[in-house]
């Protein structure tokens, strides 16, 4: 990879600091002074300092967003607005991709990582991955919905979803947390419209064992630490 990318990529700066950074002749690849931006360099095999400094070179990226509403979890989009456009370019160079998808009106929890391998075990239904929704509803929760909700209900497919959790945290029966294993397309949806309900609001809260930091504000986002990290492979 380019040497300005991996420096970037390590936190160095922008690809345009790290250019300045180069000319003063402080970075040297195999004992050797480079002072081009753009050349290429392999981490695994070439011993790079930085102003004697050995580089470490870190290759993926986990964030974490709250993500607001009206954005969509794409990468790219001629139109709307997506989950990158709200990273700074310093991140937004790693190429992280949304982790499963939330709707444009879904609001919390959305990580975003290069990592591939780790993307893959927390969508597959096969590694059944809590997910927690807080769902609001336009009419409240019978009995009999809480009971076809919980062992497996069937969604205008004919797809029969696998066993959710339910709990209500106030007394409030329209206001709810849903745990799911699954992310069919528009699945908390339509689970409840199979019930008669209409979501009017939806926000996911974790995934696994990592939850929404509260501190985040909608649009914001932060790394994850590294015992978040470990909590999720
Ligand atoms: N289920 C939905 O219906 N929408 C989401 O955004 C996530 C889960």
């Amino acid at each position: 990879m380019r040497i300005d990318k991996l420096l970037a990529n390590t936190g160095y700066g922008s690809r345009k600091e790290i250019k300045k950074l180069l000319k003063t002749g402080g970075l040297k690849v195999d004992g050797t002074v480079v002072k081009d931006p753009a050349i290429h360099v392999d981490p695994d095999k070439n011993f790079i300092e930085l102003f004697g400094e050995k580089v470490e070179y870190k290759p993926y990226i986990y964030l974490m967003m709250n993500k607001p509403s009206g954005v969509i979890s794409a990468t790219e989009d001629q139109v709307e607005q997506t989950v990158i456009d709200l990273l700074d370019a310093d991140d937004a160079m790693y190429e992280p991709f949304p982790v499963g998808r939330l709707d444009k009106d879904t609001t919390g929890l959305l990580l975003l990582t290069n990592d591939g391998k780790m993307a893959h075990q927390l969508t597959s239904p096969k590694k059944k991955v809590n997910k927690v929704y807080r769902v609001h509803l336009d009419e409240p929760v019978s009995r009999e919905d809480e009971d076809v909700l919980r062992s497996g209900v069937e969604l205008d497919d004919g797809y029969i979803t696998k066993p959710a959790e339910l709990e209500y945290p106030g007394e409030d029966r329209t206001v709810l947390l849903l745990t799911i294993t699954e992310g069919k397309f528009h699945q908390v949806k339509r689970m409840f419209q199979a019930r008669g309900r209409k979501v009017v609001a939806l926000k996911r809260e974790s995934i696994g064992a990592l939850q929404l930091d509260p501190a985040l504000l909608p649009g914001e986002y932060r790394e994850l630490s590294k015992a978040e990290i470990s909590s999720l492979k």
